[in-house]
């Protein structure tokens, strides 16, 4: 096989970094499992080791520091049949150490490399998460502070199924990297190697001494029998495949005339509790049966059953570019916590507003024209006065006619909710 490495963009690192024999032995390994370029994609991290998909005639994706692993999971999951392999430095595995250990309990078949080299090469030499407390580097005396992250031994306990240890400088460095590719399942290997360009600048690291560092390591050296399990992908995919298909959305059928031409935007100001998001959506339908474009917008505290419940409709024949209210046709004042929220709106309403005030909640001053309703005297409950101010509305023929209502709550509900909210309303429109 030939190599893969992108002739139009040779590597370049500085003379001697361990880098370059990582880029090497990957090349290697990829021609040795007879891979072609569009059967990878090298996913890249920020750093020294973000140049390394830049690098190869494969696929290519490289993101914000300490991230990569999270587009490889999404790329990993969305294309299972390509080799995912993402190079990250000791810098990355520090900033994304969380990604890390999410990768590691998920177990999706993609290679992580950590190109260790104990600093922050590309920025000035500063500590990484790897750095050890003696290192002189070039943030002062902070690594002294902070105890090393052994990645080996933190990948292992996070779940991953594969994790070995090595050297940039070890001959068989391809041998293993084929065997983690091949590994079906979250294969990571610690690969130590010397930054000259940063760290060597202050500190003594060669090849001899990192073989020191291994030997002296707990051994990792590839399966990792205590997490051997089944490929997060495969089960994905399996466990998808058995849920129920959802249905489709339904169609709402155009069968009436509105009762006025043009937008029409209607605000209900509520509490919580009140079923103002219902009510809204249940105009929306209206709307719908009618021909016209909607749009709901909501607002309410994070908090239940506490504080205003405000919705803002907007009825229109024509596209709706803009959702916010411009001139409202009716405001429904139904709770003075929705009042209060939006009480700088009343002194701009004009005569055009219709403003249906439950009794009970004040409103401010406003020019709008104020029809006060009782839902209290009528012996409707609280909770039904946002469907109640509908009945109304479609008693008037404002905004929506009887026709519309009647459709849209057999839309809406079913059973004995639908038949209880019938009665309701008709006792609103006074039918019955
Ligand atoms: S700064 Fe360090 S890691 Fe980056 S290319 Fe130079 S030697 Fe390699």
């Amino acid at each position: 096989m030939t190599s893969l490495l992108n002739k139009s963009r040779p590597p370049v690192f500085c003379p001697g970094c361990g880098y370059d024999l990582i880029l090497h032995a990957l090349d290697k390994s990829f021609q040795n499992m007879g891979l072609q370029g569009n059967q990878i994609a090298m996913v890249s991290d920020i750093g020294c080791s973000g140049l390394f998909d830049t690098f190869f005639n494969t696929h290519a994706l490289h993101g914000l520091h300490g991230r990569a692993l999270t587009y490889a999971a999404g790329l990993k999951l969305a294309r299972p049949e390509l080799q995912v392999v993402t190079t990250m430095g000791d810098g990355g595995l520090g900033i994304g150490g969380a990604h890390l250990l999410a990768a590691c309990r998920r177990n999706l078949d993609m290679t992580l490399l950590i190109l260790n080299n104990f600093n922050f090469g590309m920025t000035g030499g500063q500590f990484s998460a790897t750095t050890p407390p003696q290192a002189t580097v070039g943030s002062g005396f902070l690594n002294a502070l902070e105890r090393p992250m052994d990645a080996g031994t933190v990948v292992a306990a996070a779940g991953a199924p594969f994790v070995a240890r090595a050297s940039a400088y070890q001959k068989d460095l391809s041998a293993l990297l084929e065997q983690a590719i091949r590994f079906e399942g979250f294969s990571v290997i610690d690969i130590l190697g010397v930054c000259p360009g940063r760290y060597l600048k202050q500190n003594k690291l060669t090849p001899k001494l990192i073989d020191q560092i291994l030997r002296e390591s707990e051994p990792l050296d590839g399966c990792v029998t205590k997490n051997a399990r089944s490929e997060y992908g495969r089960c994905y995919r399996e466990q998808a495949a058995r849920q129920k298909v959802a249905s489709p959305p339904a169609k709402v059928v155009p069968r009436f005339d509105p009762p006025q031409s043009g937008r029409q935007e209607v605000i209900f100001l509520g509490a919580a509790g009140q079923r103002i998001l219902t009510a809204g959506e249940v105009l929306c339908i209206a709307g719908l049966t009618a021909g016209l474009k909607i749009t709901q917008k909501n607002e309410y505290n994070i908090t239940v059953l506490r504080g205003p419940s405000i919705s803002e409709l907007i009825l229109s024949p024509e596209e709706i570019d803009y959702t916010g209210i411009i001139n409202p046709a009716v405001v429904i004042a139904l709770a003075p916590d929705g009042v209060t929220r939006r009480k700088d709106m009343f002194a701009q309403l004009n005569q055009n507003t219709l403003v249906l005030q439950v009794s009970g909640v004040k409103i401010p001053s406003t020019q709008a024209q104020v029809v006060p309703v009782d839902f209290k005297a009528q012996g409707i409950k609280k909770s039904d006065w946002a469907l109640a101010a509908l009945a109304t509305l479609a008693g008037m023929n404002k905004v929506l006619t009887c026709q519309m209502l009647d459709a849209a709550l057999e839309e809406r509900f079913k059973g004995d909710t639908l038949k209880g909210i019938s009665e309701l309303l008709e006792k609103v429109m006074g039918q019955k």
